[in-house]
């Protein structure tokens, strides 16, 4: 076989073989040492009632990238031997990001006053490779943080896929981002010309949810002995440990938890900016989703929606959130 590379392919290689040479490249430690009250928001945040972590004074394991994560704006010194490795792939057209894998390790509990250090790997390119999502780059690093005596306290694998972004087809989608809205209920009739690059994973677990969305319903699981809802959908209840799934058809509506309005980077079949928010349904599980309908800036915590079920393409529909009128 004939190996025929570009000379894009060639300088991305070369980069990153350099990158990888460096090892592993300490970074600036911790702007602020392990404290509680950083520990206290973020438990608040992650719903976990475990008071063990502020009483013995220890960061909840997850946290480990808290720590040291860099500000909006980051300094030359911020930067770490993936950096140059991700403005290469930039450069060379491969502008969307995806992140395909996170492998976390855990070697003890931060404990609070101590200050960690991030150290970074760049540990490898491969590709270009097609994909669905376009043609593009797998590139992975490995971050372990020290902490007190230069022990490691947790380390991560973490990979991306850096793609070029398919040409958007014809019929371009309206400026909200989201597809025309479909009845909810009964089959979609509209003609589209291009397939939505990005699919829901549908599996056993998930299949009863999308067979919801395309009946114009939302399925909430529900466990099959002790009713106990989840979202999403798990082989498991949480609860008391069941196998046995049913579900519920929420009333469809929700407020806005939380929310971010996407800017960048760009996403295969969709225009930016849009909105992605967390709903709290008052069934009381909680559904990451799109608030359509209305400009990103009118978009508020607390909120109230309605479900809206939208076609992207002739197969998918997607289930997304608009201002619910009072
Ligand atoms: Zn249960």
């Amino acid at each position: 076989m004939t190996e025929t590379r570009t000379s894009t392919e060639d300088g991305l290689l070369e980069i990153a073989e350099k990158q990888a040479a460096l090892g592993e490249v300490r970074g600036t430690p911790a702007a602020d040492p392990v404290n509680i009250p950083m520990i206290r928001h973020w438990l608040d945040a992650m719903g976990d009632t475990n008071r063990s972590y502020l009483d013995k004074g220890i960061a909840p394991p997850a946290m480990a990238q808290v720590w040291t994560m860099p500000g909006v704006r980051r300094g030359a010194k911020d930067r770490s031997p993936v950096d140059d490795v991700l403005a290469a792939l930039d450069a060379g057209g491969y502008t969307g990001v995806v992140a395909t894998n996170c492998e976390q390790t855990y070697h003890r509990h931060a404990r609070v006053g101590e200050r960690l250090t991030p150290a970074t790997r760049f540990s490898g390119l491969s590709g270009p490779k097609r994909t669905a999502l376009g043609d593009g780059y797998f590139a992975t690093w490995n971050v372990t943080w020290y902490g007190e005596g230069d022990e490691p306290v947790a380390e991560m694998m973490f990979r991306v896929l850096k793609f070029r972004p398919r040409r958007r087809r014809e019929s371009p989608a309206p400026a909200t981002g989201a597809a025309s809205p479909v009845a909810a209920t009964g089959p979609v009739t509209a003609a589209r010309p291009a397939s939505y690059p990005l699919r829901p994973a549908q599996n056993r677990d998930t299949a009863f949810f999308w067979e919801g969305v395309r009946q114009g319903e939302l399925r909430v699981q529900s466990c099959a002995d002790c009713g106990r809802l989840r979202h999403p959908p798990g082989p498991v209840c949480p609860s008391c440990r069941s196998a046995n799934r049913s579900y519920v058809v929420a009333r469809g509506e929700g407020t806005v938890f939380s929310y971010v309005v996407h800017h960048h980077p760009p996403v295969p079949g969709r225009e930016t900016p849009f909105v992605v928010a967390v709903v709290e349904l008052p069934e009381g599980v909680r559904i990451v989703g799109n608030v359509v309908d209305c400009p990103p800036d009118a978009v508020g915590i607390g909120m109230e929606l309605r479900a809206t079920y939208r076609a992207m393409d002739d197969e998918l529909i997607l289930p997304m959130w608009a201002p619910r009128e009072s």
